[in-house]
């Protein structure tokens, strides 16, 4: 589509996170839930961008969309033990989900939480049609250096979003978390302090194929993996049964670190600049898993 800038439209200041955050470890149970910050669901693995250090592999992984059905069933078991503050869509590039409104639509009614949030890249905000911005709630909208979103396309994105309600938080992204180990820890000691120091582990809760995670790394080393190794037993399985509320408790206190762990520096680790992956580094990497 053809964007036009608004007048008098200013592209705004992006927000920097400050890193590490806080550990959030005591977790409140109010009304029979469990008080968290956050849940997300990953609604496709693959992404127009390459970024080097992408947290969700998606460079890595094939293409794959979430079907929207069991996203709604497992947010539904999730809802009787969680009560996230926001619930997130993510990839990947969640944009690129031609079922994204009806998935929108099926997580709000599941009442897991009172915002429906998506984390994008924005490349394709322009795309998006109306009944899009009406569902959102708040968009998470990662800046690169490359590629930059136009003074055009922010200026839609402002606009849109002031139209629709839509809260927005510009975050920069100029550096990435060297998170993946070239080489899987032995030493299962180590994996448990990278573990116990991971701030991720509060703040990326995952639903994925009827399990719970705790982050979003073991779901896609899985398919980094392709079933060779078991990441799946790293979840928690999402079941209609009494009980799921205190295997939940249970779950996101423990000091047992997760599988994934090993194969992880955690968030704290050291940062890089972020660059696009170039498609023969792309190439060379996938070839490691095959
Ligand atoms: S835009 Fe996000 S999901 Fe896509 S490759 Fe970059 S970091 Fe990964
Ligand atoms: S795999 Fe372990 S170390 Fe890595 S982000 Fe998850 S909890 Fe943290």
């Amino acid at each position: 589509m053809t964007l036009d800038p608004a007048p008098n439209t200013t592209v705004p200041e992006p927000q920097r996170h400050v890193f590490p955050p806080p550990m959030e470890r005591n977790y409140r149970i109010e009304g029979g839930r469990i008080q968290t910050r956050s849940l997300e669901a990953h609604i496709v693995d693959h992404c127009n961008l390459t970024c080097a250090e992408c947290c969700s592999l998606s460079p890595l992984l094939p293409e794959w969309y979430a079907e929207p059905a069991p996203i709604e069933a497992d947010l539904r078991r999730a809802a009787t033990v969680l009560q996230p503050r926001v619930f997130k869509l993510v990839g990947g590039e969640p944009l690129l989900h031609p079922a994204l409104v009806e998935i929108i639509e099926r997580v709000r009614a599941t009442g897991i939480a009172p915002v429906t949030s998506l984390t994008t890249n924005g490349l394709k905000l322009g795309d998006m049609p109306d009944a899009f911005w009406q569902a959102v709630d708040a968009l998470t909208i990662s800046r690169y250096p490359k590629p930059r979103l136009t003074p055009d396309l922010v200026a839609h994105i402002e606009r849109q979003a002031a139209r629709f309600g839509v809260r927005l938080n510009w975050k920069v992204q100029d550096t990435f978390t060297l998170m993946d180990r070239a080489q899987a820890l032995a030493d299962r000691d180590e994996a448990q302090r990278v573990f116990h120091d991971c701030w991720i582990r509060e703040r990326c809760h995952m639903i994925r194929d009827g399990m719970f995670y705790t982050c979003t790394r073991p779901a896609h080393f899985h398919t980094l993996f392709n079933g060779e190794k078991d990441f799946q037993s790293d979840g928690l399985p999402l079941r209609d049964e009494a009980g799921l509320l205190d295997a939940m408790l249970a779950y996101l206190s423990r000091e047992t670190p997760l599988e994934a762990c090993l194969h992880c520096h955690g968030g704290s680790a050291p940062v890089r600049a972020h660059r696009i992956l170039k498609r023969a580094e792309v190439a060379a990497l996938q070839a490691r898993y095959r």
